[in-house]
């Protein structure tokens, strides 16, 4: 695993580097914005650290233009600010995910471990459960073998729950991973979908596959 950290602050980047260097990571150290970019652009890495207030070029901006040039390379980016907005910004500039400052190294390492984990399953091919397939590459999902038109939210959440198979799912879960952000008011929306869903992928099919535990969450299983 290759790591680039984007990380004007001397010490903090000696400490995260260190870190990853003892759990066997290959990290390469940037100091300022420009050099960051260049190297994102340049080399290959599986996962960028990008802190936002560089000098030269700020992490935003950085973040953007790699989309923007189809680098696709996973980014956490790290925040001084905790304001809602500002991890808004990152993620809507095609972050993966934020770590607002001051953070522990076994939080970041956490945070690391679970992106990674989902960028490698995000290559992997088409998802089953029982006669139910989605297909993450081609975007699509099927039930015996029936074409089923599905909206980009709902999609996200059905790919959600199926990644997480036979596992509980809270409404949390599915907010923060599907709306990238934590917003306590929207967990009533996620009913509203989990409802289209349901009518899309179990009417009319047996057995159900999605199932309410009431007042924890939901599960997509064969079996309740
Ligand atoms: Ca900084």
């Amino acid at each position: 695993m290759r790591l680039l950290l984007i990380e004007d602050e001397q010490r903090l980047s000696t400490t995260i580097k260190k870190g990853f260097i003892e759990d066997g990571f290959a990290v390469d150290a940037a100091l300022d914005g420009e050099e960051g970019q260049y190297l994102a652009e340049t080399e290959n890495y599986d996962l960028i650290v990008l802190d936002i207030m560089l000098p030269k070029k700020d992490g935003v901006s950085i973040c953007r233009e790699l989309r923007q040039k189809n680098i696709i390379t996973p980014i956490i980016m790290l925040t001084a600010k905790s304001t809602i907005e500002d991890k808004i910004t990152g993620l809507e500039n095609g972050a993966d995910d934020y770590l607002t400052k001051p953070f522990s190294f076994s939080e970041l390492r956490a945070r690391i471990q679970a992106l990674l984990r989902r960028s490698q399953s995000n290559l992997a091919s088409v998802l089953k459960i029982n006669d139910l397939e989605l297909d993450p590459l081609k975007h699509s999902v099927s039930r015996q073998d029936k074409k089923i038109l599905l909206t980009q939210k709902e999609f996200a959440i059905l790919e959600y729950l199926m990644r997480h198979q036979d596992e509980v799912v809270t409404r949390t879960m599915i907010v923060e991973h599907v709306w990238d952000y934590n917003f306590e008011s929207m967990s009533n929306i996620v009913d509203v979908f989990i409802g289209s869903l349901r009518k899309k992928i179990d009417r009319g099919y047996n057995p159900k596959l999605i199932h309410t535990l009431r007042g924890v969450g939901y599960k997509i299983s064969t079996e309740l």
